[in-house]
């Protein structure tokens, strides 16, 4: 986390986050995610950038699983930063920052739902659950549950 409390943000985390539930790979990972999740939420600003971030520095710290070190993960933030770019009608490359509200989360989710980023999650172990939980409707996902905290309707 920098010190003004911009949130790194490795490019498809931006994904992650929209099917995040809960489930990671271990109780500090979910720990360190479920906090960002509702940072990020509350409306701090999240920067991209490449590699490490702040969501998985502490797995690699813990050195329990080698996900940052696998070669398909560059080509996924490379590929869901492309797509997320598309999905939202702007520019997204590192260094970029952009505050996730509500309004963008909403896009996000109906892209993923619609299969817009199935390419950049291709190779990832999760896509089967991250797929239903889309097409479930989110239900149960903290960075969707958190909107509706924060975001009365
Ligand atoms: S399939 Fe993998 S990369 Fe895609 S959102 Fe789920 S956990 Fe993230």
């Amino acid at each position: 986390m920098a010190g003004d409390g911009t949130v790194r943000l490795r490019g498809h985390h931006l994904l992650c986050l929209l099917t995040y539930r809960g489930l990671g790979y271990s109780p500090a990972f979910v720990r360190g995610m479920t906090a960002i999740a509702a940072r990020l939420a509350a409306g701090a600003t999240a920067e991209i950038v490449e590699g490490a971030d702040d969501i998985c520095a502490p797995l690699c710290a813990e050195q329990q699983h080698p996900h940052c070190h696998e070669a398909t993960v560059p080509e996924r933030d490379r590929q869901a930063l492309t797509l997320v770019a598309a999905a939202l009608g702007r520019p997204l490359g590192t260094g970029d920052r952009l505050v996730l509200d509500e309004n963008i989360r909403a896009r996000l989710r109906a892209a993923y739902a619609a299969g817009a980023f199935a390419p950049a999650c291709a190779l990832c172990e999760w896509q089967p659950l991250c797929r239903d939980i889309a097409a479930g409707g989110y239900r149960e996902t903290l960075f969707h549950a958190a909107a509706a905290v924060t975001s009365p309707r």
